[in-house]
């Protein structure tokens, strides 16, 4: 899943970053309003945490805008400003979520699954399957035939983008871009070793296998007949 960071102080924006990441999500982090509000409207996004006081447009400005371009995602305002009126005119706004800083990272980060739960909820189940694979997006967890299976971060990312696009051939350049947020470039096999380590995990064991590679295109997950 995929989260906009709008903060202009150094610090607080690496860290989310890190923080975010580490978590298991794509995090693009904009310096500044009108960069935020220009990746809000052109790019997809799961949730937005917004700085108010920011260079450029302020954090409301980037709200109105990103509302404005019929954007519904969650939006979570982070902020120094920690007046009751500041927080009722970021709610009326259409916020989901003011937090004040200093904050807590474990906070932030529980809130944020909230809201994603929320808005997955009203889309779709929690859980994404394939014959007895399962894994559930929340609780982060995958099992196959019942029994628990262990994954890095971006082999989870992998995985569901996989089940997600159930039966789809999905080219390289597009998992690239999507799980490691990065151009493809032909010279590294990262994808190419993340898929023979997902491999091991979920088909090594089994009779039925569900990862497939098609020579010169890419990989599909599907229940091969
Ligand atoms: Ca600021």
């Amino acid at each position: 899943m995929k989260i906009l960071v709008v903060e202009d102080e150094i610090k607080t924006g690496d860290y989310l970053r890190q923080g975010l990441t580490e978590a298991g999500f794509v995090v693009d982090l904009a310096r500044d309003g009108l960069d935020g509000l220009h990746l809000a409207q052109t790019d997809a996004y799961d949730l937005a945490i917004l700085d108010v006081m920011l260079p450029g447009i302020d954090g409301w400005a980037v709200l109105q805008g990103i509302r404005r371009a019929g954007k519904d995602m969650p939006v979570l305002f982070l902020t120094a400003r920690d007046q009751v009126q500041d927080r009722v005119h970021g709610l009326e706004l259409g916020a989901d979520d003011y937090m004040v800083k200093p904050f807590a990272f474990a906070e932030l980060l529980a809130r944020v699954r909230i809201h994603l739960r929320r808005g997955s909820k009203a889309k779709e189940s929690e859980y994404l399957r394939a014959a007895d694979l399962e894994l559930d997006l929340m609780r982060r967890r995958v099992t196959r035939a019942g029994r628990r299976i262990d994954l890095t971060v971006k082999e989870f990312a992998l995985l569901e983008l996989l089940l997600r696009r159930q039966g789809e051939v999905l080219p390289r350049s597009l998992i690239a871009s999507q799980v490691w947020d990065m151009n493809f470039d032909s010279d590294t096999n990262v994808i190419e070793v993340a898929i023979k380590r997902l491999r091991l995990k979920i088909d090594e064991d089994f009779e039925l296998k569900l990862i497939r590679t098609v020579r010169g295109m890419g990989y599909v997950l599907e229940i091969a007949e």
